[in-house]
């Protein structure tokens, strides 16, 4: 069995509590939300922290608002809360289409969105998820609250611009209209992490034309979370399944996965090539349909 090297443990009240343990304890101390991906590392002896400072207590950051133009997310959100949630299943289907595939229950019933897109995990589906939305990330330290892109959030494989001292406090998903996603994943079995997965945003115009579009890669080595490359090659145009097969190249062409025991480097992106296809598919038949939220 693996256990982790001793640390110390506090429970913090309050948001400005927390925010006054990590200051005290300085770089040795780490926020624990569901624990998920911090206490395997732990066991691991990939992260080592002296001190916990464990946000469960912090109940006023677990939340979903829906606003007429975005929809706000507390960073204490567990993944069951965004599986379950109807509001963000019409405004963001991708978002269900992702939680399906994450994990397992328990982990669901633990996990947050904050530790999700803290943990920087390559192959962290909210994080494709938050990428294709076009997320703004709401961070706290003691000298006031700043906001980041979601392209700015992830600064390498496991880590972030968010300060030792810092906490990640909401994410916002803004509400677009005529909008619709979705999100398809291939994993070895149920509730594995992704071998590759694809997620899409598509807001149609009047004129039956793609308005927009964001297309994310999960797990195959996607410089700066979005395919923009496939999105240039659908924006503008009349969508049809010689469109999707050219983005599928282009997302395929611009990943770089590295082959392991998931599978190789050319099946993964033979993955990317595929999904990227289903997933614009799914979305303009999503925003597309009569009683869909999109339209
Ligand atoms: C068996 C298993 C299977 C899994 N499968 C998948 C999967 O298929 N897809 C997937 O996407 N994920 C998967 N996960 C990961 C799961 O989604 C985790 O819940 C998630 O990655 C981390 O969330 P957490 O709340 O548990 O974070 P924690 O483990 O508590 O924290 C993770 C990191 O984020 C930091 N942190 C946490 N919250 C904040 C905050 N608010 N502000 C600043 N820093 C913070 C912590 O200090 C730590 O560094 C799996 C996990 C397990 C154990």
């Amino acid at each position: 069995m693996q256990i982790p090297a001793a640390f110390d443990y506090a429970r913090a009240e309050s948001l400005e509590h927390a925010l006054q343990l990590l200051s005290e304890h300085g770089p040795e101390a780490r926020v624990i939300a569901g624990g998920h991906s911090l206490l395997p590392m732990m066991k691991l002896r990939l992260a080592n922290p002296e001190w916990l400072i464990d946000i469960n207590d912090l109940t006023d950051l677990a939340y979903i608002t829906e606003d007429a133009d975005v929809v706000r997310i507390g960073a204490m959100t567990r993944h069951v809360e965004l599986l379950e949630s109807e509001a963000l299943a019409g405004l963001f289907p991708i978002v269900r289409d992702a939680e399906r595939t994450i994990a397992d229950p328990l982990v669901r019933n633990r996990g947050t969105i904050g530790g999700s897109l803290c943990q920087a995990d390559p192959a962290e589906d909210l994080s494709t998820v938050c990428h294709v939305l076009g997320a703004e990330l709401v961070i706290r330290g003691a000298n006031g609250e700043r906001s980041v892109p979601m392209a700015q959030l992830h600064t390498g494989p496991y880590e972030t611009s968010v300060e030792q001292d810092e906490i990640l406090t909401e994410v916002r998903w803004p509400v677009r209209p005529r909008t619709a996603s979705a999100y398809t994943k291939v994993e070895r079995r149920a509730g594995d992490w992704a071998t590759a997965a694809a997620g899409a945003s598509v807001t149609m115009g009047a004129d039956g034309r793609v308005e927009d579009v964001t297309i994310g890669l999960t797990a195959v080595g996607l410089d700066g979370g979005t395919a923009t490359r496939a999105a240039d090659a659908v924006r503008g145009q009349t969508p049809s399944e010689d469109l999707y097969a050219e983005a599928g190249r282009r997302a395929a062409e611009q990943c770089r996965p590295i082959g392991d025991q998931r599978g190789t480097e050319a099946y993964k992106r033979h993955l990317a090539d595929e999904l990227t296809r289903r997933v614009l598919r799914r979305s303009v038949e999503r925003a597309t349909a009569p009683l869909g939220r999109g339209v």
